[in-house]
């Protein structure tokens, strides 16, 4: 078994909506970011790549590539994903805290967890997403971003 820890972080922008997890949740302000911004994948994609002895998500996706300009993240996370199957390497299971003062995330937290069970073909039992705030103290408690953290078990196939 292998396992991998992932951190992103976003800051915000003037907007009106915020990807996260795969979900376009509204808010007054989205992600200062090249590709959509989504931290969570971000996050969860780290710690895939870094489980699998692949570096992390800018190795493989440059913010320098036009290619990624404003790039759906689960594309990214999919392609993840294949690389690791490439190398007989399966995520078993998966666990990400979203920290965000605003806005609440609990109605989006199931849809999330499907979401990412989706691409990462594992059933939904073995996704979990929490969000939490940061008691108003930090960049996330201010409201200047939002942060996200992923830890993954990968077993070979
Ligand atoms: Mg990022």
């Amino acid at each position: 078994m292998r396992i991998g820890h992932g951190f992103d972080v976003h800051a915000f922008e003037a907007g009106d909506y915020l990807m996260l997890g795969g979900v376009a949740v509204p808010f007054e302000q989205s992600f200062r970011a090249h590709s959509d911004g989504d931290v969570a994948l971000h996050a969860l994609t780290d710690a895939l790549l870094g489980a699998a002895g692949l570096g992390d998500i800018g190795r493989h996706f440059p913010d320098t590539d036009p290619a990624y300009h404003k790039v759906d993240s689960r594309e990214l996370l999919r392609h993840s994903i294949a690389l690791l199957h490439e190398r007989q390497l399966h995520c078993s299971s998966a666990d990400l805290t979203i920290v965000a003062q605003r806005p609440k995330l609990s109605p989006y937290i199931d849809t999330m967890c499907g979401y990412i069970a989706a691409d990462l073909q594992l059933d939904i039992t073995r996704v979990n997403v929490k969000a939490t705030t940061s008691e108003h103290l930090g960049f996330c408690g201010r409201g200047e971003g939002i942060a996200a953290f992923a830890v993954v078990l990968l077993e070979e196939i």
